[in-house]
C-alpha cells in the first residue's frame, strides 16, 4: 500500500520553482511544494529520501506505434524514405497477431516507463483479419504496468486498390471502422481529469485513408467529444500526393476534412509555412515533433521555434520504433535538444526548452492540463534520475546534465501516486522472460 501522503524529501534538483525541499504527493496528486527552510504543513506524513534524485514532471509520449517493436532496425526496411520504407513493412506488420503484439506492447511501455515516460499515446492503424482487438490489448497492459496512455484508434481504407498505398490486406471500410471507434469509447474512455485511459481517434494519413472516412471520424470525434490525430506535414512526398490526388497542399485537404480544430495534434509537422503555422496557430492545434524518427528517414527537421513563435504547442514523440529505433523518451529529450539547437543556435534553444517540450508542451498536444507539470493540483506523474552513472561523472547543473550528459534511465517513476518503476525496472515484469518471447515474436513475423 501506498502510504496516505508522501514526501519526496530535499531532491538533488527538481524541475519546479519553489520546491527547494520538495514535493508532497497524495491520492494521486501533487498537495503542496515544500520551499528552502519548510517542512510540509501535514502532519501524516511519510518520507522519502530524494536526495540522490533530479526530478522531473512524468515525460509524456505524444507518438508512437508500440507494435513496431517487432520491427526494429528490419533489413527490408533499412536506407529507405518514408514511401518506400512502408511499401516494404507493410506485408509484415499484416502478419502481426494478438500474441505478438501483447508482447509488442508490453515491450515499448515498459521501455518507455524505464526512461521517464508517465504518459504515452499510442497510434495502431494496423488491423488484419484477427487482429480486431489491437487497441483492448493495448489498453490491458497499459492497465497491468501503471502507464497512463492515450490510445488511439488508428485506420486505413485506402489501399492500393483505390490509389492509397497500402496493401488491400491491412485496410477495412469505413464502417467497420467507426463502429470499432465508437465501441472502443464507450467501452474504454475516461474523460475525467486524471484519467488512466483514454481513447482518441487517429486515421492514418492522407494518403492511406479516403477523404470520407476522414471527414466522418471527425464528426465522431466532435460528437463524443474525443481527441484526434494524424501524420501530417512528415515528407515532400505527402506533398505531391495530396497535390496531385486532392489538389491541395495536406493542410488544406485537412481543413477540406473539417480537421481545423483544437482536438486535433499531429504528428511530425515538419514541411508547413508561415501561413499555414498560423493557421495552426488559430486553430489551437498542437504537433508532436518526433526528432529521432525524422533524422532516422531523413523527412526533413520540425520548424520547432517558428511553431512556438506562431502560438502553436509542441511536444515530443519517440515515433514508431521502426523508424526511430527506440521508445525512450529521455533520449529522445536529448535528440530533439540537439537537433533543434542545431537549427535555431543557442539563443533559442536550451537543455530546458527540450524538456518542456517533452512535458507542458506534449500535455498541450493531448489536451491534459492537469499533466505535464510539478504544480499543486497536478497529477502525481514523476520521473526520478539519478546522476551516480560513469556518463555524469564531473556534472554541474544536474537538470542540464540529464540532458546533455544524455540520461537514459530513470532510477524511479512514479504515475498517480504510484511507483511504476523502482530501481530502474517494473516490479514484477520479468524482462528476460518478455524478450525471449518478443524476439521469437520479431522472428516469426520477418520470416
Ligand atoms: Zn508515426
Amino acid at each position: 500500500m501506498q502510504p496516505r501522503a508522501l514526501w519526496l524529501k530535499d531532491p538533488l534538483a527538481i524541475q519546479a520553482d519553489g520546491a527547494e525541499r520538495g514535493i508532497v504527493v497524495q491520492d494521486g496528486r501533487i498537495v503542496e511544494l515544500v520551499g528552502a527552510g519548510r517542512v510540509p504543513a501535514g502532519t501524516d506524513v511519510t518520507t522519502f529520501d530524494a536526495g540522490r534524485h533530479v526530478v522531473l514532471p512524468g515525460l509524456i509520449n505524444t507518438h508512437h506505434h508500440f507494435y513496431q517493436t517487432l520491427t526494429r532496425a528490419l533489413p527490408a526496411a533499412l536506407d529507405r524514405e518514408l514511401f518506400d520504407w512502408l511499401t516494404a513493412l507493410y506485408p509484415v506488420w499484416a502478419r502481426i497477431t494478438p500474441e505478438a503484439l501483447e508482447l509488442a506492447v508490453t515491450v515499448a511501455m515498459a521501455e518507455l516507463l524505464v526512461s521517464g515516460c508517465t504518459t504515452t499515446t499510442d497510434h495502431h492503424y494496423v488491423f488484419p483479419p484477427g487482429l480486431e482487438q489491437a487497441i483492448d490489448i493495448e489498453v490491458a497492459v497499459a492497465r497491468r504496468l501503471g502507464i497512463r496512455a492515450v490510445l488511439t484508434r488508428g485506420s486505413m481504407n485506402l489501399s492500393r486498390r483505390d490509389g492509397g498505398l497500402p496493401p488491400d490486406s491491412v485496410v477495412q471500410d469505413e464502417d467497420q471502422i467507426l463502429a470499432d471507434s465508437e465501441r472502443l469509447i464507450a467501452r474504454h474512455h475516461d474523460a475525467g481529469v486524471g484519467a488512466m485511459v483514454q481513447i482518441a481517434l487517429a486515421p492514418c494519413s492522407p494518403f492511406s485513408v479516403t477523404t470520407s472516412l476522414m471527414r466522418a471520424t471527425a464528426a465522431l470525434a466532435e460528437r463524443l467529444s474525443v481527441r484526434l490525430h494524424t501524420h501530417l506535414g512528415e515528407t515532400e512526398d505527402e506533398n505531391r500526393y495530396c497535390v496531385e490526388v486532392h489538389g491541395r497542399r495536406p493542410l488544406d485537404y485537412l481543413a477540406e476534412c473539417g480537421w481545423l480544430n483544437d482536438r486535433v495534434w499531429l504528428a511530425h509537422g515538419i514541411h508547413f509555412t508561415p501561413d499555414e503555422m498560423a493557421r495552426l496557430a488559430r486553430a489551437s492545434m498542437a504537433i508532436s515533433h518526433c526528432a529521432c524518427s525524422n533524422q532516422t528517414l531523413a523527412s526533413g527537421t520540425c520548424p520547432v521555434c517558428d511553431l512556438e513563435q506562431a502560438g502553436v504547442d509542441v511536444g515530443l514523440g519517440v515515433d514508431g520504433s521502426a523508424s526511430n529505433d527506440a521508445s525512450n523518451l529521455m533520449q529522445e529529450v536529448r535528440a530533439a535538444f540537439l537537433l533543434q539547437r542545431g537549427r535555431y543556435g543557442v539563443a533559442r534553444v536550451s537543455h530546458r526548452d527540450a524538456l518542456r517540450w517533452a512535458t507542458r508542451g506534449s500535455a498541450a498536444c493531448i489536451g491534459r492540463p492537469e499533466l505535464g507539470e510539478i504544480a499543486v493540483g497536478r497529477m502525481a506523474d514523476l520521473a526520478l534520475f539519478r546522476l551516480d552513472e560513469l556518463r555524469f561523472s564531473g556534472h554541474g547543473d544536474p537538470l542540464a546534465a540529464l540532458v546533455l550528459c544524455g540520461a537514459h534511465r530513470a532510477d524511479r517513476v512514479m504515475v498517480q501516486g504510484r511507483w511504476v518503476v523502482e530501481d530502474g525496472a517494473v516490479p514484477g515484469l520479468d524482462v528476460g522472460e518478455l524478450m525471449r518471447r518478443h524476439a521469437a515474436a520479431a522472428l516469426a513475423l520477418a520470416g
